[in-house]
């Protein structure tokens, strides 16, 4: 080999400590990716552990040993507890710390006692354990992005393996005293695999994490920072120009003298009673509808399968559900009502915008006719879809 195992080693070191900068400048660029952290922690782990087995490599103390495992199943932990994090959302320290002093203390244990032929095979085991579990969260988050979140789970898996098979060959070979660092056909394999998986780990853990932040900025682009209801453009974006039948229906709203109560109790007050009308709206909704806020204190509700005459029916069961609550505001209890016009699906299909604007005329009667009423659109003066296309 033109290469020995130490300077193979060393160069794995390096390339772990460089995707180490690479995962931080991420992180940097945008904190509250606090997973990027983790990984970043776990990875300097291993580095510096990389180095101290480097050292023992070279010279076998018994405190070289016990500070690489104890580097390594640090970091191997923290990289499992990144997967957990990725995974849930949620950084578990306390899951995280007791498997690093579980496999320290597996390993460690033996170590001290002078059987480090046995300490090795511990050692090895502990770290597979790790790996495998690491693979299982990226596995069990595949749905995410399956072809990056899968590649990763291989990886980790094969690099497991590695790890399986450096235990498999030291207990075949029965030592439970060495004297020094393992060294054979496994040792020198793991070491390879652990270059092209961490390599490409490193990879596509980068690429999954552009993903996630181009995924979370069109959902963000799509939604309505204060309710959480689909934007205007979502809503445009999903329906357009396309016509809807009989089976479709769209309905808007308006919170009914709204000026008065952010005059009278202040913006916050306003926007909790836009808050507290989306919740009834999207308490409403059934799979398959499009609740959104248009803006201000309008909002739409596209039925896309409903029977004839139920559009109005879910339109008076938001409009009472509405009026029934009691929003506290300070030491008050507020009050509010809606309007609400109804563009039911018709034989002749209408474009979306007809139908919205159909609907937009009825919430008008309603706010003539008195307020926290729903009304019908007429189609009196409505243009088919056909007729308002040729002649745009
Ligand atoms: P009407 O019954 O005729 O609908 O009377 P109204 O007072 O509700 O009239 P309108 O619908 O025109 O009122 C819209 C008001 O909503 C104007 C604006 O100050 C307020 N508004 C728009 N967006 C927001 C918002 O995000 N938060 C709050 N608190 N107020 C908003
Ligand atoms: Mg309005
Ligand atoms: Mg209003």
């Amino acid at each position: 080999m033109m290469l020995d195992y130490n300077s193979l080693l060393l160069a794995l070191g390096v390339s772990a400590a460089c995707l180490a900068v690479t995962l931080m400048g991420s992180w940097l660029v945008r904190r509250a990716e606090t997973v990027l952290l983790t990984a970043t922690i776990g990875l300097v782990l291993v580095v510096t552990g990389i180095f101290v087995y480097s050292a023992y490599v070279s010279r076998p103390d018994t405190g070289f040993a016990i500070g690489s495992f104890m580097l390594f199943h640090a970091g191997f932990a923290a990289i499992w507890g990144a997967g957990k994090q990725f995974l849930t959302g949620r950084l578990s320290i306390v899951a995280t710390a007791i498997r690093a002093l579980a496999a320290m203390t597996f390993s460690i244990v033996p170590m001290v006692a002078g059987y480090d032929g046995l300490a090795f095979i511990a050692d090895n085991l502990a770290i597979a354990l790790l790996l495998f579990a690491t693979a299982r969260q990226y596995w069990l988050a595949r749905a995410e992005a399956p072809a990056p979140l899968l590649g990763i789970a291989a990886l980790y898996t094969l690099t497991a393996i590695s790890f399986v098979l450096c235990a498999a060959v030291l207990t075949a070979d029965g030592k439970l005293v060495l004297g020094k660092a393992p060294s054979n056909w496994a040792e020198d394999l793991s070491l390879a695999v652990c270059i092209a998986g961490m390599t490409g780990i490193g990879a596509l853990s980068l690429a999954l994490h552009q993903w996630r932040l181009a995924a979370r900025h069109r959902l963000e682009a799509i939604t309505d920072p204060l309710t959480g209801l689909l934007n205007r453009r979502a809503v445009f974006d999903q329906y357009g120009t396309r016509p809807m039948g009989t089976t479709a229906a769209v309905i808007v709203f308006d919170i009914d003298h709204f000026k008065s109560v952010n005059d009278r109790y202040g913006h916050a007050a306003g926007d909790r009673v836009i808050t507290v009308f989306a919740e009834e709206l999207a308490a409403n909704c059934r799979p398959g509808d499009t609740a959104a806020r248009l803006g201000g204190e309008e909002f739409a509700l596209v039925l896309k399968e409903i029977m004839p005459g139920r559009a109005e029916l879910t339109a008076e069961r938001i409009r009472g559900a509405f009026e029934a609550r009691e929003i506290p505001i300070d030491d008050e209890v507020l009050k509010c009502t809606v309007s609400v016009g109804v563009a039911p699906g018709r034989s002749m299909p209408l474009d979306f915008d007809a139908m919205l604007s159909a609907a937009d005329k009825a919430l008008y009667a309603a706010k003539r006719g008195g307020r926290n009423r729903v009304e019908l659109a007429g189609y009196l003066t409505a243009v088919p879809a056909e007729v308002s296309r040729t002649a745009s």
